[in-house]
């Protein structure tokens, strides 16, 4: 820190994504990215885009937002793009939350939740889950704050039902209720056809999961009309181009041939109960996950050293240095064939801690 820095910002412990590792030889398990590369429609409208980057692109991302409104049939001025789905939570947050709304959310979360609330100067309350990982509605009835629950939650994936969802949104009249849906695509319900209808609710997604565009940073916020003017003036106020034309051309070419990333997801939601039954065939428990990602524990083999045992023999997954989580490690569903190498080296370890 240097002795410059504004002292509200001295105690800040920023969040820490996984691991991005330098080479390509480990089976990169850790940070929930799809194992297909973008779809070449991608990729050729990424480079017809790039003939044109000497020129600001569309502030208001009128076409992908026009593609989006169709494809979630809401309008236009119901959604807002970002840089990544984090910055329109970031956006939420500054909007929404103040010294008399606190934020709202589960104690075991999207680890950005509590660093967003810090760097926006306001307090958070955290509420427990149940004994079994999931989120009670009536935990959140009347919350006093605003409410910001991923569905599935993460890094447990557990999910809520749609109809759950609305029983908050309905408790909650005077309050924002922002659902993080960046992990929706692999079997939970959406909470988009609740826009119209409850004018408290901000749904937000990405394409940095079901869409192979990690890379790319790209996410959006599915709102009534009024929410996403608020968003808007935050970004027009920090960041006004910030979906370049790289992006923009991306996520028009990706949505217009979503068919593609639908196959995908059922391929990863396919490879996701492969893994899972040969997981607990090696005792493992775990979360019924509906996210592309499982949340595991073994009754022998404590979370960090499998998860030390495993980074040695090159495959990394993604465990947290936190007492409470200090049993658990949250896996990437990649391809078959590194679940294979998973599996197999998973088998050795077992074979090694049991000795
Ligand atoms: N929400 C959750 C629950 C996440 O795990 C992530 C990914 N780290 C995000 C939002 C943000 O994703 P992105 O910014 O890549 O859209």
């Amino acid at each position: 820190m240097s002795r410059f820095l504004s002292s509200k910002f001295a105690a800040l412990e920023p969040y820490t994504p996984g691991e991005q590792p330098k080479t390509q030889v480990l089976t990169k398990l850790n940070t929930n990215e799809s194992p297909f590369p973008p779809m070449p429609e991608v990729i050729e409208a990424v480079s017809k885009a790039a003939e044109l980057l000497q020129l600001y692109p569309d502030p208001d991302c009128t076409e992908l937002r026009k593609v989006i409104a169709r494809v979630y049939d809401v309008d236009t001025d119901e959604i807002i793009c970002s840089n990544g789905s984090d910055e329109t939570l970031y956006f939420a947050f500054m909007a929404y939350c103040d010294s008399g709304k606190p934020a709202v959310f589960p104690q075991l979360t999207y680890g950005f939740y509590p660093v967003f609330a810090d760097i926006t100067g306001i307090s958070f309350r955290e509420i427990p889950l149940k004994e079994d990982f999931s989120i009670d509605p009536a935990d959140y009835y009347d919350a006093e704050g605003t409410i910001f629950i991923a569905n599935p939650n993460a890094p447990t994936g557990v999910p809520l039902s749609r109809a759950q969802i609305e029983d908050i949104l309905k408790h909650n009249p005077d309050n924002v209720v922002v659902i993080d849906e960046a992990y929706v695509d692999f079997g939970t319900e959406s909470a988009v056809p609740l826009v119209k209808k409850y004018d408290n609710l901000l749904v937000i997604q990405t394409y940095s999961k079901a869409r192979s565009m990690a890379g790319m940073r790209l996410g959006y916020g599915i709102g009534s009309k009024e929410i996403i003017s608020d968003l808007n003036a935050l970004r027009f106020s920090t960041n006004p181009y910030n979906i370049d034309r790289l992006a923009i051309a991306a996520g028009i070419a990706s949505l217009e041939n979503d068919e593609v990333n639908k196959a995908h997801c059922r391929t990863v939601m396919e490879t996701r109960e492969y893994t899972v039954r040969e997981l607990k065939a090696f005792g493992f428990e775990m979360t019924d996950s509906t996210a592309n990602f499982i949340f595991v524990r073994h009754p022998e083999v404590r979370g960090d050293v499998l998860f030390h045992k495993l980074r040695e023999r090159g495959v990394i997954i993604r465990h947290w240095d936190k007492p409470e989580l200090i049993d658990y490690n949250r896996i990437t569903i990649g391809s078959k064939e590194q679940m294979d190498i998973l599996l197999k080296e998973v088998r050795e370890v077992l074979k090694e801690e049991s000795k």
